[in-house]
């Protein structure tokens, strides 16, 4: 070493002058005699066999939404290997064969720098895949619930179009909530009860907040009641009934008012409601006890319009098949070749 060349000393093992030493070793001694990637012969990937979620550890990971398994034995493979801290700007790449249906020999590539010298590595890590069933699926499918929707209605049955918008949101709100990261957000079973239908779900939060959706959708209440079912830990277990109970009246319903009138509710507002006769289409504002509920949207039939003048229209009775003239209500106008009636008594109201 001579002053003139104060920043250049000889490496220990091949003695050639580098501008910098690592561990006294020049950069290519360095790689020679240092592991810059590590990885493990063998990796097991464990995979659950229903929803894909990955078991790491003590927990289990639901895979994110676009990732396929290719890209979770990648994450896997990514995890597991260990690239030398000297090595600097490190650029993994993965490469994976398949060697039979569960193994995965997987190539690991490794480009950086040690000391500014340019450095690769390469080695070969098996991907075996093992399928079994995760916490939350074993749950499931052993009939799990935490929490039970039971969608109802008052003094009526629950309607097919009102059951069907619930399972609209029932399914539109769970799936939203395991997004989330809620994984226990799921349904596991349901079916219809007289009166209306029942949802067991896996958690009680994911239950109230899918119940309020539902109420929300439909006009409906809701009543949560709890119920002690076990220990477990130290915890008291709890399973919640969340009813659901669908308003008698809910706008667009068909009514009788008083011996005879027949109304379409148009709103409600604490015991009133907003009506329409369907013989005047005038609007008044009744009381809900003066009502009794015909039905819904399942009411409406179309009419075929036969002929027409200021006064009457003259319609093809749907059912009886026969003409029928029926006043014209205040300022109704048909405006295609049928028009939507409700069929009451064996006689056709327009409605609005
Ligand atoms: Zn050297
Ligand atoms: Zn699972």
């Amino acid at each position: 070493m001579t002053a003139a060349m104060p920043d250049r000393v000889p490496c220990v093992q091949c003695g050639r002058a580098a501008p910098r030493l690592v561990g006294g070793l020049c950069a290519e001694c360095f790689v020679a005699r240092e592991p810059l990637l590590e990885a493990p012969p063998t990796l097991v990937v464990e995979v659950c066999a229903h929803c894909d979620a990955r078991h790491v550890g003590a927990h289990w990971f639901d895979p994110a939404e676009a990732d396929d398994l290719a890209d979770v034995r990648e994450a896997a493979a990514r995890a597991a290997v260990k690239v030398h801290p000297r090595v600097e700007g490190a650029l993994l790449r993965f490469e994976e064969s398949q060697q039979d249906e569960r193994t995965f020999p997987t190539r690991v590539d490794l480009e950086g720098e040690v000391e500014g010298v340019a450095v690769r590595s390469e080695t070969t890590v098996q991907v075996r895949m093992r399928r079994s069933v995760c916490d939350r699926c074993s749950r499931m499918f052993g009939g799990f619930y935490a929490a039970i929707l039971q969608l109802r209605a008052t003094d009526r049955a629950a309607s097919k179009s009102e059951v069907e918008r619930a399972h609209a949101v029932v399914g539109a709100e769970l799936d939203r909530l395991r997004a989330a990261g809620n994984r226990e957000a799921f349904l596991t079973k349901s079916g219809p009860v007289p009166g209306g239908f029942d949802y067991y779900i896996g958690d009680i939060e994911a239950g109230r907040i899918v119940s309020r959706a539902v109420a929300e959708r439909l006009g409906a209440q809701v009543l949560e009641s709890a119920k002690l079912v076990g220990r477990k830990e130290g915890n008291d277990l709890h399973r919640v009934t969340f009813l659901i109970r669908i308003a008698l009246y809910a706008n667009g319903d068909f009514a009788r008012l008083g011996e005879d009138r027949l109304v379409q509710v148009t709103s409600l507002d604490r015991g009133r409601a907003m009506v329409v006769d369907l013989e005047t289409h005038r609007r008044d504002k009744v009381d809900t006890e003066g009502l009794r509920r015909l039905g819904g949207p399942e009411m409406l039939q179309d009419a075929v319009l036969v002929s027409q003048d200021e006064a009457h229209l003259q319609l093809l009775d749907p059912v009886s098949l026969a003409t029928v003239d029926v006043v014209r209500p205040e300022g109704f106008q048909a405006t295609g070749p049928t028009v939507p009636v409700v069929r009451h008594e064996e006689r056709l109201y327009l409605v609005p």
